[in-house]
């Protein structure tokens, strides 16, 4: 027998007595155990572990664990997760017989945890009921639904133009410092009371960052239907690499339940880079920008795993925000590009738009959103109708109209219209509007009321519109917000109570002579 074959009997015999051990028959306490040849950069050697199976659990000296990544003939490469200082050459490893898996349940709904489930708030261990491995098969095609329901994020330009739908995912990229966090971080907090599970996942971010996001939650009430993970930049990469698919994991146990989720990437990025250094660190060769040729593949199994389920399998959702950053504003880099393929659709934010204080900085020209058109309530895609066509046209004319040309009246008209929609759009983060704000303002915005006020005062106009939708009657309210079109009626009676609204504006010719910017 050679000693390949006796590795291989062996290493069978220890799979059986795991399996016996976890049927729970008695048996002879017997463990496999190897021994650590090496240590650097979170990535351990070990070798005496021939049963070990791909992405096994190991467990180390000192509550260590790490997973069994790269088998290969007399060693295994493993992804510790943890500190690395703790271990020294020579310590022993045992098999755990069993893939890397994280507690889920209602329970860690409010609590910031790490990818492995221990928590990083100070509320005390997490209890749990079940666990769930972090690697999981995406639903079949046969157990998916199409996206019918719409996620509001409450922030306008998002919901009217690029509308997302539960069980979509859709990417947010941009350069850095341009308001990609703020955007997810604002649709998660206008998801309370709307009985949608969020999960914030922020992956190798700098501690402050997190801190941030998560005091904006709190101070919202939004952390009682959220769940924070965090692996912080000084982390080892194998926790920054597993953080997405644990997210992913907990998620899935609402959807399967039958709720809706909402899981924020944040971001894809850094991921990348950290399956990159471990990829490297593994000595995988490395392919285009150095990351491995497998890099597509795993960010396209983790976001295939986003999904609106059939009926009988509950009707869960699980829509997922991925963000990406760009570096000067390349979005046909190597990352984004393949994010871009495997979603359904970008939004966009422009550090040129951004610096000219048109915030939320989404470049509408550049984003898409290629399934949540249909998801949109009937009496919304109504009154939001028109304006993307209308800003496209308002952008065009508006490059020329910055040579100084004398434009007819037509022109200015189209001009007057697209900068009312421009100063519209404008909205500040964790100010997130309900549907019905937003049908009157978009419908007032479309039916041109807006136009004729004076671009300083259109967000005092807006208010006043949102305080008037505590006049629209609840039978129509209900109307809005059911899958019902819009008949002439109820839009006519909104137009009158935004008309009312907004009498105190008074007629201005301002917006014609506003300096483009
Ligand atoms: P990073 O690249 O560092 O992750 P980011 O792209 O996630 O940055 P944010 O941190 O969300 O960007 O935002 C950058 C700055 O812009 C923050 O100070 C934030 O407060 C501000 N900001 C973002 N959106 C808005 C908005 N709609 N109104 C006002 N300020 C905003
Ligand atoms: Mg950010």
């Amino acid at each position: 027998m050679t000693e390949n074959n006796l590795d291989h009997v062996i290493g069978d015999l220890f799979d059986k007595m795991g399996r016996l051990r976890d049927s729970g028959v008695p048996s002879l306490e017997l463990h496999e155990v190897g021994t650590i040849l090496s240590i650097s950069s979170g990535i351990v050697r070990v070798s005496g572990l021939p049963g070990a199976g791909s992405d096994e659990l190991l467990k180390f000296p000192g509550d260590l664990y790490g997973i069994a990544f790269s088998l290969e003939e007399n060693e295994i490469g493993v992804i510790l997760l943890g500190d690395e200082t703790k271990l020294s050459v020579g310590d022993e490893v045992q098999r755990t017989f069993r893939v890397m898996d994280v507690p889920v349940g209602e329970s860690l709904l409010g609590r910031v945890v790490d990818p492995l489930g221990f928590p990083l708030d100070e509320k005390g261990p997490v209890p749990y009921e079940e666990r769930l491995p972090v690697e999981r098969d995406a639903p079949e095609i046969m157990d998916r639904a199409p996206v019918r329901e719409p996620l509001q994020t409450g922030i306008k330009v998002i919901d009217a133009l690029i509308p997302i739908g539960r069980g979509q995912r859709e990417l947010i990229l941009g350069d850095r410092q341009t308001g990609k966090t703020s955007i997810a971080i604002d649709a998660i907090i206008n998801q309370k009371d709307k009985n949608v599970v969020c999960i914030y996942c922020a992956i190798g971010q700098r501690m402050s960052s997190v801190a941030k996001s998560v005091t904006r939650l709190h101070e919202k009430g939004a952390m009682a239907h959220t769940i924070v993970i965090v692996t912080e930049g000084n982390n080892s990469p194998g926790l920054s690499y597993l953080a997405p698919y644990a997210a992913t994991s907990m998620a899935e146990y609402f959807m399967e339940k039958g709720r809706d989720v909402l899981v924020v990437y944040d971001d894809l990025t850094n991921h990348a880079r950290a399956y990159r250094e471990l990829s490297l660190l593994l000595r995988r060769p490395p392919g285009r920008e150095a990351f491995p040729g497998d890099i597509f593949y795993i960010h396209s199994r983790l976001l295939e795993r986003a999904t609106h389920l059939n009926e009988k399998d509950g009707g869960g959702s699980l829509t997922a925000l991925p963000i990406v950053e760009t570096e000067a504003q390349n979005i046909s880099a190597y990352i984004p590009t393949n994010l871009i393929s495997i979603t359904d659709g970008q939004l966009y934010l422009s550090p040129k738009l951004f610096e000219l204080g048109v915030l939320p900085a989404i470049d509408i020209g550049k984003s898409v959103s290629r399934v949540g058109g249909k998801a949109q309530l009937p009496a919304y895609r109504t009154v939001a109708g028109s304006l993307k066509l209308s800003y496209a046209q308002f952008e065009e004319l508006e490059t020329f109209s910055r040579f100084g040309a004398k434009l007819d009246e037509r022109t200015q008209k189209i001009i007057r219209h697209g900068r009312a929609i421009r100063e519209c759009f404008k909205q500040n983060e964790m100010s997130p509007l309900s549907v019905s704000e937003q049908m009157l303002v978009l419908l007032s915005l479309n039916n041109g009321l807006l136009d004729t006020i004076p671009l300083s005062k259109i967000r005092e106009a807006e208010n006043a519109l949102c305080m008037a939708t505590q006049q629209i009657p609840a039978d129509l309210l209900k109307r809005l917000l059911s899958d019902q079109s819009l008949m002439e009626p109820d839009s006519n009676r909104l137009l009158e109570i935004a008309s009312e609204a907004l009498r105190t504006f008074t007629y201005s010719e301002q917006n014609t002579t506003e300096p483009t910017s």
